[in-house]
């Protein structure tokens, strides 16, 4: 049976193979491994990309978010408002800087922290807050600069899963104080292995960084502090440079995918499409399934069906964060009903650049008759 998958990496090399090759041949050959200029020159392209006047490049999101946390000088009496419904590093980041995450809840209908409940939350400790782009799609950024300048709040936004989505036709990562980038490979930009960046308009933190990523280095083998090492290889920098010029391109398709799935599922009983917003990118198209009949979850029946009719999907993410063992001591079931009932409903389904419009409809027709 052939099979779609979620996503298909193969397919973005089978059109760009040949330039990949060529620039990491080129790194290859010049023996400029580690740091170097297509390090930097990479740094510089997004940055102009993001708008912003630094770009500092590491070896994942996870490290990018846990250094913009230490470039913020986190501390244990420190407090960050995010989202439950997340990736962990999200949250994770905080707690290895040192700081305290606080739950707030999602909106049901954008999966983004629901800014109304943010104040509610605000205490003497609170430092930050990070708001998720999740899936791409892109938080009302003008209300939470609002509310983090009423209450003089850091933003560092969580871009993962959103490289290229914009709010008010700006691009996130620009519009906080610090943007922290994933290049794991299925994000919208993704490199062929662990990177990520940071982007900010403040060269303070953006030289504290650049020590960071360096062990703390302030001088040859001189450390002023703690730090780790989290370079992004030269490889990895010339490679997200041939795919940098491509990535509006990809989410044009990503985008004309997402609403060719609104058009084949719209009259489709038994499931709610997700909210599509300008500057939306599109990592993910994630479907709710409604409820649970006789305790099973319907989503769950959802997806093994569409599996066994080989089209495989994904859920982002089955257990919120305040329920996952590391966290619930502080927490107790119930405390977020959106962030719970979407970890019971969501199902993502595929999802890439290159996804055909007949696997697409294969897609579709499978979701119909398995709900029929
Ligand atoms: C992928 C992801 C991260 C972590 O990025 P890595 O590069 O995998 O370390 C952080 N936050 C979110 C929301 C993510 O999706």
């Amino acid at each position: 049976m052939k099979t779609i998958p979620p996503f298909d990496l193969s397919r973005q090399f089978e059109q760009i193979g040949t330039e990949i090759n060529q620039a990491a041949l080129q790194v290859l050959a010049s023996g400029r491994y580690i740091g170097g200029r297509f390090v930097e020159d990479f740094e510089q392209q997004l940055a102009a990309y993001v708008g912003t006047s630094e770009c500092v490049a590491c070896n994942s999101g996870t490290d990018a978010l846990y250094m913009a946390l230490r470039a913020i000088d986190i501390t244990q009496d420190d407090e960050v408002i995010t989202t439950p419904f997340t990736f962990i590093a999200t949250a994770e980041t905080v707690s290895s800087a040192g700081g305290t995450p606080i739950f707030v809840d999602i909106d049901p209908a954008t999966y983004n922290l629901d800014l109304s409940q943010i104040e509610a939350v605000i205490t003497p400790k609170t430092k930050a807050i990070i708001p998720v782009h999740l899936f791409g799609h892109p938080v009302d950024m003008t209300a939470l600069m609002a509310i983090a300048t009423r209450h003089n709040l850091i933003v560092i936004e969580d871009c993962a899963q959103s490289s290229g989505s914009q709010w008010n036709n700006q691009q996130v990562g620009s519009i906080g104080h610090i943007g922290c980038f994933s290049f794991y490979p299925t994000k919208n930009l993704g490199a062929c292995g662990d990177g990520g960046a940071i982007t900010t308009n403040d060269p303070t933190i953006a030289k504290r960084l650049r020590v960071l990523r360096d062990h703390g280095r302030t001088d040859v083998y001189y450390h002023e502090e703690f730090g780790l090492n989290s370079r992004l290889d030269g490889i990895q920098a010339a490679i997200l440079s041939v795919k940098l010029p491509y990535l509006n391109q990809w989410i044009e398709q990503r985008r004309a995918i997402a609403n060719r799935y609104q058009e084949l599922l719209g009259a489709v009983k038994g499931i709610i499409l997700p909210q599509s917003v300008k500057g939306c990118t599109w990592n993910q198209y994630t479907i709710r399934v409604e409820s649970q009949i006789e305790g099973e979850s319907v989503r769950d029946r959802l997806r093994e069906d569409l599996k066994s009719k080989g089209v495989l999907c994904n859920v982002y993410y089955p257990l919120p964060l305040h329920l996952q063992p590391i966290y619930r001591s502080g927490y107790s079931p119930g405390q977020f009903p959106h962030s719970e009932k979407a970890a019971i409903e969501v199902l993502s389904l595929p999802m890439f650049p290159e996804l055909t419009l007949d696997q697409q409809q294969e897609v579709a027709a499978a979701v119909k008759a398995c709900l029929a």
